[in-house]
């Protein structure tokens, strides 16, 4: 059997994390068996859905680098095929027009919730026979009245439900347009799914779209129904959390592998590993080891794992990603050092790429005002004579590396009879405009001989004027 998985969104919103795992989820066992990945866009609520829904998780199926083998595909240039099943299925017996008026249908249910039944459709115009010409009509399936399905569910183990419990569902609308459970039907069967992997908030439908497959005389899929993800509060993950929409967390300085990584863990362990690879991932992952129970997001373990993934990627890997934030900081790289040289000059020290991005600004751009407890502690009495040495000393330095530079501001505070600090923090405010910086001579390399002589002796005049 081929392996072939689908991730089957609906657009009618940004991908959001739920989603990025199921796509996940589908994507890893179809890469670990050699399989074929399928994007399909359940598009036919033709109110709700949007081109910029559409827009939006491809462009974070493509950040997230989850690339598939075919589509996207589109259900809405598939009416004809689910037109075509729906015959199919009343030609056979299997489906009948029905013509209960939403006043019947509501007087039914007030009935039934009077009796505390459940509600359902009681299967009324299950008889009927042919197409009546001239009233409006739904096309409904005609579930078996007897037995049981069971979803041998590759997370959940085995489910049991009986037909009885299942009403006879409405799979064309009255202008024709086929309903969710039926395209999804069609579609499996025709691309030839061989395992379903989606959020556990389907599992109703799963009985019934069984029940459709084996009508048409097509091979039941695999299901494997994945645990939702709940917010810290215990309630589903949801907007109310804060990121959930997969770009947001590429803006909020995100790297793609460190996020796979955290939502591959969100309801999925090997061992007590934390850190894969993607390679890892494709090889260790198995649908058995999925949880059963509901796991929580915890955006502390993903800002710590996003932290891991700076410090030790490929740092050029790393500046390709910092390259965005610093173009979204309106910041053209070309005006300061090598971003790879960055990256490892504050990857330390920085758990997101906007905060490497924001702490590293002063690399490309001149500024006109500096950090006010920095200038109170460091711009003090005499830090003007300390940076015009210092700016003297500089100017000779003829090949500018970080040791050579650390050896002359060294030399100058051995000179002056100072401490180390007593030079290299007013430098430091001079060069970056506050306390905060990489170590002295990596900020002073990355910065070049020519800015730091011009923001040292601008320094210094902003010491004068505050005396
Ligand atoms: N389109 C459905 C959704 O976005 C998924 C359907 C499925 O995976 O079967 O929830």
């Amino acid at each position: 059997m081929t392996i072939t998985t689908r991730f089957a969104p609906s657009p009618t919103g940004y991908l959001h994390v739920g989603g990025a795992r199921t796509a996940l989820f589908s994507w890893l066992y179809a890469r670990k068996h050699g399989g074929k990945f399928i994007l399909r866009i359940e598009d036919t609520d033709l109110e709700r859905s949007t081109q910029e829904s559409v827009n939006a998780i491809l462009e974070g199926m493509a950040w997230l680098g989850l690339d598939y083998d075919a589509g996207p595909f589109y259900q809405t240039h598939h009416f004809d095929r689910y037109k075509e099943i729906i015959q199919q299925l009343l030609v056979q017996g299997d489906a009948y027009y029905c013509y209960c008026s939403k006043d019947e249908l509501e007087q039914l249910r007030t009935e039934q919730m009077a009796n505390k039944e459940k509600p359902r459709y009681n299967g009324r115009c299950r008889h009927s026979e042919g197409r009546e010409e001239g009233r409006e009509a739904v096309v409904r399936f005609k579930n078996p009245v007897d037995g049981v399905v069971t979803i041998k569910d590759l997370v959940k183990g085995d489910i049991v439900v009986a037909n009885k419990e299942l009403d006879d569902l409405i799979i064309a609308r009255a202008d024709g347009s086929p309903t969710y459970n039926l395209t999804v039907v069609v579609d499996d069967m025709d691309m030839g799914i061989s395992h379903v992997i989606r959020g556990d908030d389907h599992i109703n439908n799963t009985p019934r779209q069984m029940n459709i497959l084996k009508a048409l005389g097509a091979d039941l899929p695999n299901y494997a129904h994945l645990p939702m993800i709940l917010g810290s509060d215990g309630a589903r993950l949801s907007k109310r959390h804060g990121a959930v929409s997969v770009m947001q967390f590429r803006d909020d300085g995100y790297l793609p592998e460190a996020l796979l990584n955290y939502l591959v863990r969100l309801g999925w362990s090997h061992g007590d590993q934390e850190i894969f690879t993607i390679d890892e991932m494709v090889e260790y992952f198995e649908l058995d080891d999925v949880n059963v129970s509901a796991s929580t997001f915890n955006m502390e373990k993903l800002l710590w794992l996003n932290h891991q993934y700076i410090m030790n990627s490929d740092p050029a890997h790393v500046a390709r990603h910092l390259s965005w934030h610093i173009g979204q900081l309106g910041i053209d790289p070309a005006d300061g050092p090598a971003l790879v040289d960055v990256v490892k000059a504050q990857r330390e020290r920085s758990k997101t790429l906007v905060e490497m991005a924001a702490a590293s600004v002063y690399f490309y751009q001149d500024f006109d005002t500096y950090d006010e407890k920095a200038v109170k502690k460091n711009f003090t009495y005499g830090s003007d004579q300390v940076l015009a040495h210092l700016h003297d000393n500089l100017a000779t330095v003829n090949d500018w590396q970080g040791e050579a530079v650390h050896q002359c501001v060294i030399n100058l505070a051995e000179t002056l009879g100072l401490n180390l600090g007593k030079v290299a923090q007013p430098l430091r405010v001079a060069v970056c405009g506050s306390a905060v910086s990489p170590a002295i001579d990596v900020t002073l390399a990355l910065l070049g001989k020519e800015k730091t002589l011009a923001r040292i002796k601008k320094a210094i005049l902003y010491i004068k004027s505050l005396n």
